[in-house]
């Protein structure tokens, strides 16, 4: 297979703002036609970022090119890169044909050459129907889509979306998660998202970047950073974790009630060092061969129905808080469970990550 061909590549990019430091130090490379994710909880910088690719923020430090062309310095206008703003920014007087037809019109390309471009857009995105509408006729997502139509009919290299399903109640987004990468598949053009919700980030990008107070912790395909966070931030902010504290040993983790957890560790930690263990709830089994490396008898406190899944709370004597287990209805159905029962629960060494402390 040939190697994605890189389109933006971000270089040791810094912004402050007088003393904060709202970006520190980003180096990152996209590639052509994929679907970018930066993620990270608010404040962490992702807007600020997203505002320097469009060219509205100039960076205090570091270069930004697009195929291989330093745009750093390049006004927002001339740079083959459109922003779809969180609010989406329609003019509410202008009918959808209207709004989309604008950006094009300003560039004063022929009226032919408009028309059959807009037509084609409003058809992928679905509002043919809806063309002579105004805005205020539309539901949320209907804009949604005109915003997206809107930015897209420019053909633009890049398309920056910041928080593109924030104004969406929670079903909807859910939907339009699909119908984005859908749509950014066929129209094979490179999206950056910021987002906050890591759900949304797993489910529509091809690669995220995790950041926090300004810096990058990590950049991998969905999976890679589900499984293998890189630190126990980016291990609780992507998914639900159980962490379990202790000190190193040779081969896993000490839990201060003296049971041993097995696992690899990290070459870093030495014996002895404060440590957590980490293992996704749905790693976990209820009761497991007498082969698993970990298996520890708890208490169920609480179980919660969650349609394919159930959720369990598990009271073990490894840490304060409850275990969180999720396991499917199917097993709880061959082996009946309720709260206040005795069960054990079992885990591979494989699943445990261990993370400094
Ligand atoms: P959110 O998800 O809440 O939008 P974010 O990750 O997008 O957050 P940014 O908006 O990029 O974060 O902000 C990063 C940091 O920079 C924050 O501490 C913020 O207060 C600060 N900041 C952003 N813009 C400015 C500005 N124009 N002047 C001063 N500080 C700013």
């Amino acid at each position: 297979m040939n190697e994605p061909r890189t389109l933006l590549s971000i270089d040791r990019v810094s912004k402050s703002f007088g003393r904060v430091k709202a970006v520190e130090d980003i180096s990152l490379d996209i590639r052509e036609n994929e679907f970018f994710a930066l993620l990270g909880p608010s404040g962490c910088g992702k807007t600020t970022l997203l505002r320097m690719l469009a060219g509205f923020e100039p960076p205090s430090d570091g270069r930004i090119l697009l195929d291989g062309r330093d745009i750093t310095r390049t006004p927002p206008n001339k740079r083959p890169v459109n922003l779809m703003f969180q609010s989406y920014a329609l003019f509410p007087h202008m009918s959808v044909r209207a709004n989309v037809s604008y950006g094009l019109e300003m560039e004063r390309l022929p009226a032919k050459e408009i028309r059959s471009r807009v037509d084609a857009i409003l058809t992928t995105t679905e509002l043919v129907s809806f063309a002579d509408r105004k805005p205020e006729q539309l539901s949320g997502g209907q804009r949604q889509r005109v915003a997206l139509a809107r930015a897209l009919v420019k053909r633009p290299r890049l398309l920056l979306l910041d928080e593109p399903l924030g104004a969406l109640d929670k079903k909807l987004r859910g939907a339009m998660q699909l119908e984005l990468k859908r749509l950014q598949n066929e129209v094979g053009i490179t999206f950056v998202i910021v987002t906050h919700d890591q759900e949304e980030s797993l489910v529509m990008a091809d690669r995220i970047a995790v950041l926090k107070d300004g810096r990058l912790l990590q950049c991998d395909a969905p999976r890679a950073v589900y499984e293998h966070p890189c630190d126990r931030f980016v291990a609780d902010f992507i998914g639900v974790t159980n962490f379990l504290q202790g000190k190193a040993t040779a081969d896993g983790v000490l839990t201060s009630n003296g049971v041993k957890i097995a696992g690899k560790v990290p070459n870093m930690l030495s014996p002895g060092v404060a440590t957590v263990a980490a293992v996704r709830p749905e790693r976990i089994r209820l009761f497991p061969s007498p082969e698993t490396a970990n298996r520890v008898a708890g208490t169920v406190e609480a179980l919660a129905y969650q349609g394919l899944d159930l959720q369990l709370h598990v009271r073990t004597p490894l840490s304060d808080k409850p275990f969180l287990v999720r396991v499917t209805a199917d097993a709880v159905d061959r082996q009946p469970v309720s709260a206040g029962d005795q069960v054990e629960l079992g885990w591979d060494a494989a699943d445990v990550r261990i993370y400094a402390d």
